[in-house]
This record gives C-alpha cells, structure tokens and sequence, in this order.
C-alpha cells in the first residue's frame, strides 16, 4: 500500500519533545482560513509554481499536454481548468520553479527516511511526528507506520484536530504514544465559519481520551481565535484533565503566503503578523490563573 505524503521533515524542533522526524500526510478534513500549509489541505496531489523562480526555459510549455501554461499579459500563468496535476512539467522544471505537492509513498519508504535519525531519537527523547493535513483521515497507513516505529524502538506523536468519531480512530490512537491536538475555537457557530466542521467530535475526543499524555493547543489568530473569553473557555474545558501536559498557545505562521500565491489561492490572513514575544507573554500570563499549566510558543 502507498500513500500521499506532502512532506517528511528531519531534525524538526517544534513538533514535539526532543528531535523528531515529521511526517505530512496529504489530505485534511477541515479547512482553517489561516492554514499555513495549504498545500496539505486537498488530499490530491498539487501543482506549486513559484514565479520568482522561473528562467524562462520554457520546458514547462513543450512538456505539457494539456497546454496549461500559457502567456497571458506577458506573464506565465498556468490554466488550472486544463492541468490534470499529471506533474511532468514539474519534473522539468528544474530551476524548481515547479513542484508537486504529494509523493506515493510506501511504509517502507517512509521508515528508510525514518530510521536514520534513531540516534538522534534516542539522545534527546525525541521521535517521530505524524503530522497533516490531518493524520486522522489516513488511520489506516499512519497505524502501520506507528507500529512499524514501535517494532524499531521509536516513539509515536500525532499532530492532529481530533475530528473523527473516537470508534473510527481508536485502534490508532492507542499506538500513539503522545497526542498534540488543536482545539482552535471553543463556540460552536464560530468554529464551523473559520474551519468548515463543527468542533463537538473534539471536545468529546478531548474529554474522552485518558491516554496516551495529551497537549492541547491554540493557534493565536486576531479577531478570531486570541480572544480572552475564546481561551479562557479551552482553558475551564482542560481543567482537571488527567493525562493533560500542558495548553500551549501558538503563535501565527505567516509562512504559507507564498505557498497559497503558488496554487493560485487567496489568503485571508495575508496582512496578519505574529504577536511579539511580549504579546504572547501577555497571553500566557492572562490565563495563569486557571490552574491548569500554560505554555506559550515564540
Ligand atoms: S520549466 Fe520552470 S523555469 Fe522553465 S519556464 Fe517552466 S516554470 Fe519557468
Ligand atoms: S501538471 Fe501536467 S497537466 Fe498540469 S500543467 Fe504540468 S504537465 Fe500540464
């Protein structure tokens, strides 16, 4: 069996604890207008193209089919009603002007990648990171890669929005040895308008799950998800949950701009800026008081 993968990540100090391989699935089930990874969001491969890159060979133009790349106004566009993500031209393309978005990957392939770091793994306390799009819509193949990590003496987190029905995703689950899952915003209606689904699956995965050590976190995002009544009721939501680590708050990635520029796709949040070190002490400090441990990203 093979699968979609975006992206897999060696040396990555921020999707876990100590240093981790982070794998990207392809394909998400909710579609959050800040997203940084926008690439991740279908789950069919994507055609990226990175005007600043381009020479001007024109291997693009001879290669497609489909006659996709055009010149319209004197500027390469590419005519996504004729492009069947085939990704010749990508191949082509080797001022990497073209990329494709999503690799097949067998689990084999995946741990040939995986298993080199194991040192590294086994110095730091670090492992891998299953990562999305949202793992929880591949339950399949992410279980045989975690049990694949477990038979090599590999840890297993899954960044994930905990959005699929507990029966569907728990023989997955409890192979995980750490869970990171985003609970963005706590008020139904408003969760829905900013990522497309409901958030009650969550907040019942959240309440549900004991085990494995669970980090809940919250992207900070203005005017929609840093607002003091929006984290407090996370917070009062997480209080006395038992195998909670700690509620972390994170700061906005401005990062996926050029990647929605890249698939012809509009950014909302393309004016949006990160919150200071400062500000985001500010956040962490405003919740102090709600009794459960608070962690903020930089
Ligand atoms: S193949 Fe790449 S570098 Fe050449 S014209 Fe096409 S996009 Fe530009
Ligand atoms: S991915 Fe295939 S169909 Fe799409 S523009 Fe490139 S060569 Fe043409």
């Amino acid at each position: 069996m093979k699968h979609l993968i975006t992206d897999i990540q060696r040396f990555s100090l921020s999707d876990g604890p100590g240093i981790r391989t982070t794998v990207f699935f392809k394909g998400c089930n909710m579609h959050c207008t800040w997203c940084h990874n926008p690439e991740t969001l279908s789950m069919d491969r994507d055609l990226m193209f990175y005007p600043a890159k381009c020479i001007g060979c024109g291997r693009c133009f001879s290669t497609c089919e489909n006659g996709a790349h055009k010149i319209e106004n004197g500027i390469h566009i590419i005519d996504r009603s004729l492009c069947t993500k085939c990704g010749k031209c990508a191949e082509k393309c080797y001022a990497e002007a073209l990329t494709m978005s999503g690799k097949e990957m067998s689990v084999e392939q995946i741990m040939f990648e995986i298993r080199q770091d194991k040192a590294y793994y086994d110095a730091s306390g670090g492992g891998v990171t299953l990562s999305g799009g949202e793992v929880l819509c591949h339950t399949d193949f992410a279980l045989e890669i975690a049990k694949a990590c477990h038979a090599e003496g590999i840890s297993v987190a899954i960044e994930t929005n905990l959005s699929l029905p507990y029966e569907k995703i728990e023989p997955f689950i409890k192979e995980v040895d750490l869970i990171m899952a985003d609970l963005k915003i706590f008020d139904e209606e408003t969760h829905k308008k900013y990522t497309g689904i409901s958030n009650k699956t969550i907040i019942e995965n959240i309440k549900r799950i004991s085990h494995p050590k669970m980090v809940i976190r919250t992207p900070l995002i203005e005017g929609v998800t840093a607002k003091e009544e929006n984290l407090r009721s996370i917070a009062k939501l997480l209080s006395g949950k038992e195998n909670l680590l700690y509620y972390q708050l994170l700061n906005f990635n401005p990062l996926g701009d050029s990647k929605y520029q890249s698939l012809n796709k509009t950014n909302d949040f393309s004016s949006l800026r990160p919150y200071t070190d400062e500000q985001m002490k500010a956040f962490g400090e405003m919740l102090s008081n709600t009794g459960i441990k608070i962690k903020v990203s930089e």
